[in-house]
């Protein structure tokens, strides 16, 4: 089952790419065409509310269903893909596709739900990211409000007057932002405040643990009293047993994501998840 094998996400896609350069070669290649061979999916995994267990929204992840390797980590391809600055066409695709699915779930009749997409550096800094999104927005239909654009640390430290003008931008445009894999990106926790940011999304490395390492516990404990006393959402990543819930809703930690609730999923099967969910939870509260 799912969550005995989270320790080892790998094994879930086919390949563990080599770092040949010959095959490195021919990966860039077969990823110049992965777009117009519509060769690349959206996963997609549930955020819950930590109390009522209700699903908040969802977070979109990127696969390569590549032709002969089979399915792809983005870890595997993004990294060459920034290099390369594929990642900005794909990101491009990656935000309409997921834009696109989450008009189409609230036509469906779904509770408003957040939509998370991932951004890499270089599309954060790319000059056409905010024409990009707003055009995506227009044209979608997709409500600024529950777009949640998720940046890491790291990423946000490299310009930070470039970043705080870039977020700055988003905000006025109604998107929120989350701050990713928090926790891993030695960021000087004063310059925080001036980042206008909605969600910190503690690091999955310290919830692994939070179970056998005090050392873990309290800097998650630390993660979730900081973000509350910025009045943001602390959402906790990479949640896989019932003893690390346990432990971040006595902690106030306000939202949960793992393989504990679900895998990353394909639309189809996400959405039949969904309805499985909102019918549960609108038998057992009867009143909403
Ligand atoms: P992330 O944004 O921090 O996403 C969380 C990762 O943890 C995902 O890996 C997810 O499948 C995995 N995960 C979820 N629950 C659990 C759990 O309970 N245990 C464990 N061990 N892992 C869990 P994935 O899908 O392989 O993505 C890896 C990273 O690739 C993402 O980390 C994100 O940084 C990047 N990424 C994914 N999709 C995109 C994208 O569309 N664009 C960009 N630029 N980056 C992306
Ligand atoms: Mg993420
Ligand atoms: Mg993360
Ligand atoms: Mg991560």
């Amino acid at each position: 089952h799912a969550k005995e094998q989270g320790k080892n996400n790998a094994q879930f896609y086919s390949t563990q790419l080599s770092t040949d350069s010959l095959e490195r070669l021919a990966l860039e290649s077969s990823m110049r065409k992965a777009l117009e061979n519509r060769e690349f999916r959206l996963y997609y995994q549930s955020k819950q509310d930590m109390l009522t267990g209700r699903v908040t929204g969802m977070e979109a992840l990127l696969r390569w269903q590549h032709p002969d390797l089979g399915l792809i980590a983005p870890m595997q391809f993004i990294p060459l893909a920034e290099e390369n600055g594929l990642i900005v066409p794909i990101g491009r695709w990656v935000f309409n596709t997921a834009c696109r699915q989450n008009v189409e779930w609230q036509m469906q009749g779904f509770p408003p739900l957040s939509m998370a997409v991932n951004l890499s550096a270089r599309q954060f800094l790319d000059e056409h990211l905010l024409g990009d999104i707003k055009t995506t927005l227009e044209e979608t239909g997709m409500a600024p409000e529950l777009l949640e654009l998720e940046i890491t640390e790291s990423m946000m430290m490299l310009d930070m007057p470039r970043t705080v003008r870039i977020l700055k931008d988003l905000k006025r445009m109604g998107v929120r932002i989350a701050i990713d894999d928090f926790g891993t990106g030695y960021s000087s926790l004063s310059k925080l405040k001036d980042f206008p940011l909605d969600t910190i999304k503690i690091d999955g490395s310290f919830i692994q643990d939070l179970v056998n390492s005090a050392e873990d516990r309290s800097l998650t404990e630390a993660i979730i009293e900081l973000g509350k006393s910025l009045g943001l959402t602390v959402v906790a990543e990479g949640v896989e047993s019932i003893e690390q819930a346990d432990y971040l809703r006595v902690h106030s930690c306000d939202q949960f994501q793992g393989f504990y609730i679900n895998m990353p999923m394909p639309a189809t099967e996400f959405e039949m998840s969904m309805r499985d969910q909102f019918r549960r939870f609108e038998d057992s509260n009867p009143s909403e």
